[in-house]
């Protein structure tokens, strides 16, 4: 049984974040991740599905562990053992990547599919110059472009973060924190893909660079219409940037809405409690934590893994896994609470 649109189906999933009509760049359906250790499996993806328009922005929130960089690296296929697959399709556009062959794969990320994982800015070659590890991206792809197209590529790219071209010939050291990740945000860009992931693009930053990356982004993404991935813990930075929330816990999506959805509104006691305890101008600053721990995904609890932490918990809660269920247009929720609202 799916997880997310499970009760609404297959068509249900393709509409979750399509009430515009238009047909989503990005497909990820029944995606399931298992790591096999040696204390025994655990389940870090469970079920997932849900699509994304191009130009859309879906912030990706959730405690260390919830499965949020599992699934960048499953929808880019660079899950490594003792982790595995299990089950799942990721299509973007008209491609399904979980089919193609390693060597077709390889050249899907970039062009088709970019990850900008965390701390990307300190993966940077010391040694190299910028301008030869972005020439060093395109080349893998387009072996047989001149390298002055080449040049013109990573210049336009460059220019497109906001980085003077000049940054081509300088090293990682000479540039700050901010003008690093921007350019992993131009190396990411390079071919246009259609999917951008990035993965705490703002942390171990300070607000201001966390705002002019996130900006930076923004610009970006208007340029060649990709579909964003934000995975983060701040949902201040959330709130000013994306269009949709996706609340993942243990492994699951148990709540997707749009930001105004979720910031006012939210439905599921998880992203409830997630949102109460934001510092605001009634509470003071008196913070708010979530009772109880996350839970290890060796040991999941039965039924609802959130049971043994919600306030609202149903003797069902303790059994019964609930199902994914379409609220409206574009909202799913996992909670038994809704079953009748659905
Ligand atoms: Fe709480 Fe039950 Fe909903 Fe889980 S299913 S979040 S335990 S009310």
């Amino acid at each position: 049984m799916s997880s997310t649109v499970s009760t609404a189906g297959e068509a249900g999933a393709r509409s979750a974040f399509t009430a515009a009509g238009s047909p989503p760049v990005l497909r990820v359906e029944h995606l399931e991740v298992t790591y096999y250790t040696d204390l025994g499996r655990a389940k870090a993806l469970d079920d997932v599905t849900f699509s994304l328009e191009a130009g859309q922005k879906l912030g990706m929130v959730g405690e260390s562990g919830s499965g949020k960089s599992t699934m960048a690296l499953a929808m880019m296929r660079m899950i490594k053992p003792p982790g595995r697959i299990e089950a799942g399709k990721v299509t973007v556009g008209t491609t399904e990547l979980m089919g193609l062959s390693e060597e077709q794969m390889r050249k899907a990320r970039l062009s088709e599919i970019a990850y900008i994982p965390q701390g990307a800015m300190n993966s940077l070659n010391p040694v190299i110059r910028i301008g030869a590890q972005m020439v060093d991206a395109i080349r893998s792809h387009l072996p047989n472009e001149p390298r002055r197209a080449i040049e013109e590529r990573c210049t336009h790219a460059l220019r497109s973060v906001d980085l003077d071209p000049g940054v081509f010939r300088m090293y990682a050291h000479e540039l700050s924190g901010g003008m690093k990740q921007r350019v992993c945000i131009a190396i990411g860009i390079l071919l246009q893909p259609k999917v951008i992931i990035a993965d705490e693009p703002t942390s171990a930053l300070d607000v201001v660079t966390q705002r002019q990356v996130m900006e930076t982004i923004d610009r970006v993404q208007d340029e060649i219409n990709a579909a964003v991935i934000l995975i983060g813990h701040d949902m201040g930075l959330m709130a000013q940037f994306v269009d949709r929330v996706a609340v993942m816990y243990a492994g699951r999506l148990v709540e997707v809405s749009t930001v105004r959805e979720m910031f006012t509104e939210p439905k599921h006691p998880y992203a409830q409690a997630l949102i109460s305890s934001l510092p605001n101008l009634e509470n003071k600053g008196v913070f708010q934590g979530i009772p109880g721990l996350a839970p290890s995904l060796l040991r999941l609890p039965s039924g609802c893994a959130f049971h043994p932490r919600c306030g609202k918990m149903m003797d069902m809660c303790r059994t019964a896994r609930p199902d994914t269920r379409m609220l409206s247009s574009g909202r799913t929720i996992t909670c038994h609470l809704y079953n009748d609202e659905a």
